[in-house]
């Protein structure tokens, strides 16, 4: 990718900073995080919870693309043969 092209790309999206509190993003025009500054300090470690579990969800299925993809490469090998 050139230069001009992820500028380009930046611009088009807005600026956004990383919460603190939460360490997820929000846009850089609030003046505080939309994700936690409504939340007390017990909600907010749910909400820090729930996001690692979907990022653990996430990993997971990969593994299975991964795994499904080793068979499916598996059975075409052996149609071969
Ligand atoms: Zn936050």
């Amino acid at each position: 990718m050139s230069v001009g092209m992820s500028l380009a790309l930046r611009a088009k999206q807005p600026k956004q900073k990383r919460c603190d509190r939460c360490d997820l993003y929000y846009p850089e025009s609030l003046d505080k995080c939309d994700h936690c500054a409504e939340l007390n300090n017990s909600q907010l470690a749910q909400l820090k919870a729930q996001h690692q579990e979907t990022m653990e969800e996430n990993t997971t299925f990969g593994k299975y693309l991964l795994f499904g993809a080793a068979i499916i490469g598996l059975l075409l090998l052996l149609s071969f043969l």
